[in-house]
């Protein structure tokens, strides 16, 4: 104000330059991005010829927004920063004006003394009085006599709509903000007012725009992540137009169908048609996608190699804004593992694994459905029941995995008698069925199974072992037996008991007597198997004596059974019947164990036992490694074991392996004896080619005697040519003492029988074997030990 040359200068040396301008158009919001972007507060406007329009400021938008809200619940402090300027009114307005520079003041109060002018303290001095006193040349008065008064004023916690509403009203500009005592504490402009809201409004704005801005972000992050996922699918993604021309696809595409991407692009998806699909497959999958927009389904596909390929295929179709299919997303995966999958379910469901033959399930609907074919065209059908004989024995003592060969091969050669349309099954264990869906006759049927029971006459090969089997096989014939697929199913497996009861390796008709089985014999049958489990089955030994001097010189092992419920039971009512149930391997393996084990009890003792194999036994070709595994455990001496065979383990056909077998026993150092000699039809001429020690004679021979001629004759002739041959010879059932003189005169050495002894507990046999002991004087006699 004192340098007039300042006053004097052209505006366009101060002036801000270029001026920003916005299109009168835009839209607020618009300006006020600008504005922030370009820190400015005012803005030009112009029309579409860019002729300026009007000027537009940030005070303006602000106007325009509903600044209510803000001023009510704001006070007057919250935007108070300073103490104001306060001016003595003593001064002169060009020094009022100097200290408003200096502190940068638009305005300031004005204290007037108290003395004088008691009722008005305070008044107000603006810039803009400034300009009109400088315009009047009036700088030099004192601001008593220039400055506007009363000031007005709110208080401090008044709310800042109060004040704007103040200023408005009275066309103020300025404010006084005074305490609690009246003392003005700040000066308050109206503009001041409006760059408050200003700050809030674009700090708002900021916000808002920041708000925005992430949207776009993260909508931006969403469509990169989209194209990341379909990028590392495992599932094949092909996106064509809506006229099915392929527009992009994924790695998984390329890699499932061995097309590229750029062999892929451009072609429709006939591409991959396989031909398994007519047209109207295809044409209802266009339909069902124009009209509900999505098609999943099953589709065979063909890969460029050709190869032919099942997929779980998924179509979408895209719409755009206006409701139109744009595009089709198709995504598919390859299910030729799941379906291998279902597959093998199917098989398990259906087929036996162990055998691949039809299982239970598969048979019975089999069954069913020639059930209802026979019953329909009036003709018959067989069921044939098969149980292998014996067959837990190869499980019991060559382990499962043999068993389960022998199950294997057994499938083989059913499929290979079957002929087409008759169906062979397992339906577990050893047990295997097999279907006639259509026969004329008895006669054809029987000759079916005769061709089964012969596949078995060869032996089977498992795990180096050359093993004997053979089946008993059942026949239900519908509709004479039945009329369901079950009461066939149980007349076959009734004939099949019959079958192995008459003897093994046979075939059987069902018979209505087969249905109705012996309760007797069942109710001895279970309690057998149980006594074998259970090991509930005893040794007793009865002696064989000199007959010379009476004294004892061997044993022989005797198999007792006394059964909690039935009692006692002889060997003559179960030995049988352990043997045709295939239970007398087991049985035998017991009684040697036990015996063994007695004798390594005996071992002082040195005492020969002999004991009774059965001829099943020793055709076994597991008998000798077992009985070779029951000397090692026990460790005994095999020169004190007699194994006594009958006569019907003799039979001629099997004569070389019978030679064989008998040999590698004796190569053990076991003694073999013949027993029940003179009930078969073996002539001694053939016993002279086998290595055996010892005959028996049949207890029925020395029964009648010596009364009985002809058993006298028979009895002195066995009894000379068995020493002629070299043999021991031991006469059976000897009760009286005319027997044993008898007997002794004619030349015979041993005897056994209840004129010596019974069959004791080992307890009782061993205090006789200690008796018989001690009456031996001279050792070097001792027959026990010698
Ligand atoms: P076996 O081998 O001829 O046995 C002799 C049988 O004659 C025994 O009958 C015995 O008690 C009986 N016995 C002995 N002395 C006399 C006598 O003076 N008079 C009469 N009447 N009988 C006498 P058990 O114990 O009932 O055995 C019968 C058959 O059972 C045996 O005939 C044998 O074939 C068989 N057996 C017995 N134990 C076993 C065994 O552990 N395994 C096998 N496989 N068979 C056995
Ligand atoms: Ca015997
Ligand atoms: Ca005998």
């Amino acid at each position: 104000m004192a340098d007039t040359a300042l006053v004097q200068q052209p505006i366009s040396l101060v002036m801000s330059c270029p001026v920003l301008s916005v299109p009168d158009q835009s839209t607020t919001s618009d300006a006020a991005a600008l504005m922030k972007q370009k820190g400015v507060r005012r803005l030009l406007v112009t029309d579409s010829a860019h002729k300026a329009v009007g000027i537009v400021t940030q005070t303006d938008l602000i106007h325009q927004q509903p600044l209510e809200h803000y001023l009510m619940l704001r006070d007057i402090s919250s935007i108070l920063v300073e103490l104001p300027l306060l001016l003595q009114a003593d001064l002169t307005v060009a020094q009022a004006a100097i200290l408003m520079q200096q502190t940068q003041r638009d305005a300031a109060i004005v204290k007037f003394d108290q003395d004088l002018l008691a009722d008005a303290e305070y008044g107000i001095i603006t810039e803009r009085d400034l300009v009109h006193f400088v315009a009047t040349e009036r700088t030099l008065c004192t601001l008593a006599e220039v400055a506007t008064r009363p000031l007005l004023t709110l208080p401090l916690h008044s709310s800042l709509l109060q004040a704007v509403r103040l200023l408005r009203e009275l066309g103020f500009r300025h404010l006084g903000v005074t305490d609690s005592y009246g003392k003005p504490v700040g000066l308050l402009s109206h503009n001041h007012i409006l760059l408050n809201m200003e700050h809030l409004y674009i700090s708002e704005l900021k916000a808002a725009l920041q708000a925005r801005d992430k949207a776009l972000r993260s909508s931006e992050s969403s469509l990169r992540l989209a194209y990341k996922v379909i990028e590392a699918s495992h599932d094949a993604v092909m996106i064509t137009d809506a006229n099915g021309i392929i527009q992009s696809v994924n790695p998984s595409f390329c890699k499932l169908t061995g097309y590229s991407m750029t062999e892929a692009i451009g072609q429709t998806p006939r591409l991959l048609s396989s031909g398994e699909h007519d047209d109207n497959f295809y044409q209802l999958m266009w339909q069902r996608l124009q009209q509900q927009g999505y098609w999943q389904g099953e589709i065979w596909n063909k890969r460029k190699n050709g190869e032919i390929y099942p997929e779980w295929l998924s179509i979408s179709a895209v719409r755009g804004e206006n409701g139109a299919i744009n595009q089709y997303a198709a995504i598919f995966s390859d299910i030729t593992e799941r379906k291998k999958r279902e597959q093998k379910i199917h098989e398990l469901a259906y087929f036996d694994e162990l055998t691949g033959l039809a299982n239970r399930r598969l048979f019975q609907d089999r069954l069913e459905q020639a059930l209802a074919n026979a019953k329909r065209h009036n003709h018959q059908l067989a069921v044939l029941f098969l149980d292998l004989d014996l067959f837990k024995r190869i499980n019991d003592t060559l382990g499962h995995q043999a068993g389960d060969e022998a199950l294997r091969q057994v499938a083989r050669r059913l499929q290979k008698v079957s002929r087409a349309g008759e169906s062979v099954a397992r339906l577990g264990g050893d047990e295997f069925t097999m279907l006639v869906p259509e026969c004329d006759g008895l006669e054809e049927v029987e000759k079916l199974a005769q061709r089964i029971v012969a596949q078995f006459d060869l032996p089977f090969q498992i795990q180096h072992n050359e093993l004997t089997l053979t089946t008993s096989v059942g026949i239900s014939i519908y509709p004479q037996h039945g009329n369901t697929a079950n009461e066939l199913l149980k007349c076959a497996d009734a004939a099949m008991y019959q079958a192995k009861e008459s003897g093994r390796n046979k075939y059987s008709l069902y018979t209505k007597s087969v249905g109705q089985r012996n309760d007797q014999a069942l109710q001895l049958e279970q309690a057998l198997r149980k006594a074998l489990s259970q090991q509930l089955l005893e040794v007793h030994y009865q002696p064989k004596v000199d007959l010379k001097t009476g004294q004892l010189h061997s044993l022989e092992a005797l198999v007792r059974w006394q059964d909690q419920e039935l009692g006692y039971i002889a060997p003559e009512r179960f030995i049988g019947m352990a043997e045709t149930l295939g239970l007398i391997h087991q049985l035998g393996q017991h009684v040697l164990r036990q015996v063994c084990y007695q004798l390594q009890l005996w071992s002082t003792l040195a005492v020969p036992v002999a004991v009774n194999i059965s001829a099943k036994e020793l055709a076994d070709p597991l008998f000798l490694p077992q009985l070779k595994q029951i000397l090692a455990e026990t460790d005994v001496d095999p020169q004190l074991l007699e194994l006594e065979i009958t006569e019907s383990c003799l039979l001629p056909e099997r004569a070389a392996e019978t030679q064989q077998m008998l040999q590698k026993l004796r190569q053990l150092g076991i003694r073999l004896a013949i027993d029940d000699f003179g009930t078969g039809y073996s002539s001694l001429s053939y016993l002279r080619h086998l290595p055996i020690n010892s005959l028996k004679i049949d207890r029925s021979f020395i029964k009648t005697l010596p009364e009985n001629t002809s058993d006298r004759q028979i009895t002195s002739a066995i009894i000379a040519m068995a020493n002629a041959l070299g043999l021991d010879l031991v006469a059976e059932g000897v009760e009286t003492q005319a027997q044993q003189e008898f007997l002794l005169s004619a030349g015979c050495q041993f005897g056994q029988g209840y004129w010596f002894g019974k069959a004791q507990d080992p307890v009782t046999t061993l205090q006789l074997l200690k008796n018989a002991r001690q009456s031996l004087i001279q050792p070097d006699k001792d027959p026990i030990t010698a």
